[in-house]
């Protein structure tokens, strides 16, 4: 990767590169238009996200425009939420498509005008081989394949028999259109593809107007002339259609359908992340499985699941950015993923104090009935949003793991005869505490030092190593918070590990993480209570977290980690894992 000159522009790879090359050459005029072309059959996931941003991102870089394009040629799996959630998260992430919305099947009636072109000039043909006979004369990677007894059918033969493909006349399956290739090719998707299908169902926008649908990798270089595109940006499984692709452009550019230069298929490394899935077919069965608690479950690398999390934008598109993106398949770690939310969420949420384990500490010497008001700081590295009052009295949550009875060695927070700092407030000495008939503490008790409070004069004289934070029992905000972690125990979900003969025959629903979610209820400084929808803060010592945007009411909202402060997963995944 070479630097860039100005540090705002986006380094250089292959795709740029490329793009680079051919506005040198002046093949399209120095225009860019690319395309984002999900099938409308489930929500978009972090895959996606890179997707989205490398095509938005080159686009915009180029003063050129990105499509926002539903391919949607395959009836049976799509559907309209799907359309409403796609376009919802391409817009969340920030990107515009301006009047470039389209719809595949917008084009049937010109994919029908281009397979009947193909048949006029030879180069298709109505096979009425059954599907069974199809696949075992494709032949083999090492065994090219056998021509079939209908490939040399008369071009009027081969029109009026898809004609009456397209009338309806014929079941499912009794006749497919393919294009007349080269059934000796060692690449196997040359060897006469299938372009159109006859297939019985209803589609979400057309309905019954048409029962032959075409095949994905007839459309989809279509969709790219139609829409003028220049830079065809995919994934790396496609590499071995390019040929097709430029083959049935040039066929149809020949026959008067698109003007050259044809757009341009480049192909890249999708995203393998560590500890989830990718797959559309493994997040539906984690849906449909009860295992998430819907597509937009803030666990599940869905766009609206990370939503939910607390996840940014910004976030998203500084990821992209950083793992760049390259020519070969590789693995990078959620930790990379979780980094890139961290640094955006640390410059905007502003900090509040949470105590999500509470424990009662009564503070013997403070007058009963009293209190008065802390100074906190907003955000440490942003003076100007200013601080805020916190109310301190007798009786304090502080967080159960900041006391031990017994202290191991280098424990420096509440023991008996130990000081510490109430952050923003006084210093303390514990005194003893109170337990259950099970053993269990109860309330801690401490005195403090009247003339330790934070911000006066006095506060230095007082050396403490611990620094807790607590909330006043008094006016506490009792809430709901959800603590999500990762969704998979294991880095490669469902992966053979290496030396254990047993995960050979591993489910990806075996790794799942049993503490993925953990539900407390936690007591919050009381202004949280005011807090609306989607609103992020910084619980101090915690993590980010921010207002769930379904579960809240006014006046009462309930939170979800977006994440923990750091990382606990990279140091200790042996354990773990
Ligand atoms: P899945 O494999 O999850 O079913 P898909 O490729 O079928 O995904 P599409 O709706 O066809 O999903 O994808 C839309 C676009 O997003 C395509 O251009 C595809 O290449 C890209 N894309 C999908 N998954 C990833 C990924 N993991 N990394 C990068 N891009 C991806
Ligand atoms: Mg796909």
């Amino acid at each position: 990767m070479t630097v860039a000159a100005n540090p705002a522009a986006p380094a250089s790879n292959f795709i740029r590169n490329a793009v680079d090359e051919d506005n040198r050459a002046g093949k399209w005029e120095g225009r860019v238009e690319t395309r984002f072309p999900p099938e409308p059959n489930g929500y978009l996931h972090y895959g996606h996200a890179k997707s989205i941003c490398l095509n938005f991102g080159l686009a915009e870089s180029y003063g050129g425009v990105c499509h926002l394009r539903f391919d949607d040629t395959n009836p049976a799996k799509e559907d309209r939420e799907y359309v409403d959630a796609i376009v919802d998260a391409v817009r969340w992430l920030g990107f515009d498509w301006r009047e470039h919305l389209y719809f595949a099947s917008d084009y049937f009636d010109i994919m029908y005008a281009c397979a009947e072109s193909l048949i006029k000039a030879g180069k298709a043909y109505v096979d009425s081989q059954s599907a069974d006979d199809m696949r075992a004369n494709r032949g083999t990677l090492t065994e090219p394949g056998i021509d079939s007894p209908c490939r040399e059918r008369g071009i009027d033969e081969n029109l009026d028999l898809f004609r009456r493909m397209k009338a309806g006349e014929f079941a499912d399956g009794a006749h497919v259109l393919r294009a007349k290739i080269d059934m000796a090719s060692p690449n196997i998707n040359l060897r006469d593809p299938a372009v159109y299908r006859i297939r019985r169902a209803s589609h979400h926008r057309t309905g019954d107007k048409w029962c032959i649908y075409p095949m994905y990798t007839f459309a989809h270089p279509i969709e790219d002339a139609i829409e003028n595109i220049t830079h065809s940006i995919c994934t790396l499984e496609f590499e071995d259609q390019r040929p097709f692709y430029e083959w049935l452009l040039d066929a149809l550019a020949d026959a008067g359908h698109f003007p050259r230069p044809l757009p341009r298929q480049i192909e890249f490394a999708r995203l393998n992340l560590t500890y989830t899935v990718l797959s559309k077919r493994k997040l539906v069965q984690l849906v449909d499985g009860g295992y998430v608690a819907g597509w937009n479950d803030p666990r599940l690398p869905t766009l609206s699941g990370a939503r939910r999390r607390g996840f940014t934008p910004e976030g998203f598109r500084l990821f992209a950015e950083r793992i760049g993106v390259a020519k070969a398949d590789s693995w990078i770690d959620m930790s990379v993923l979780e980094e890139c939310m961290r640094e955006r969420l640390n410059e905007i949420a502003p900090r509040r104090i949470a105590v999500l384990d509470p424990l009662k500490l009564v503070l013997t010497n403070y007058p009963e009935g009293q209190g008065e008001p802390c100074l906190a700081p907003n955000h440490p590295l942003k003076p100007e949003l200013g601080k805020r009052d916190i109310p301190f009295g007798r009786e304090l949550w502080i967080e159960r793991e900041d006391f031990m009875e017994t202290p191991v060695k280098g424990f420096h927070r509440l023991y008996p005869g130990n000081t510490v700092r109430l952050r923003y407030g006084y210093v303390i000495r514990c005194t003893g505490c109170e337990k259950d008939t099970d053993g269990r503490v109860t309330t801690v008790f401490a005195e403090y030092f009247p003339d330790s409070r934070s911000g006066t004069p006095g506060a230095d004289n007082y050396k403490t190593k611990g620094n807790l934070h607590w909330v006043c029992a008094a006016n506490a905000y009792t809430a709901e918070v959800r603590l999500y972690d990762r969704l998979f125990a294991h880095p490669y979900p469902g992966q053979r590990r290496e030396g254990d003969p047993e995960s050979a025959v591993r489910d990806f629903l075996d790794d799942l993480n049993p503490g993925s979610i953990r539900i407390v209820q936690a007591r919050l400084e009381p202004a949280l209570r005011a807090a609306h929808p989607e609103d992020r803060f910084q619980f101090e010592r915690h993590g980010y977290f921010i207002v769930d945007r379904y579960d809240s009411a006014e006046g009462a909202p309930v939170f979800n980690r977006s994440i923990p402060l750091k990382d606990s997963w990279t140091k200790d995944r042996k354990t773990r894992g």
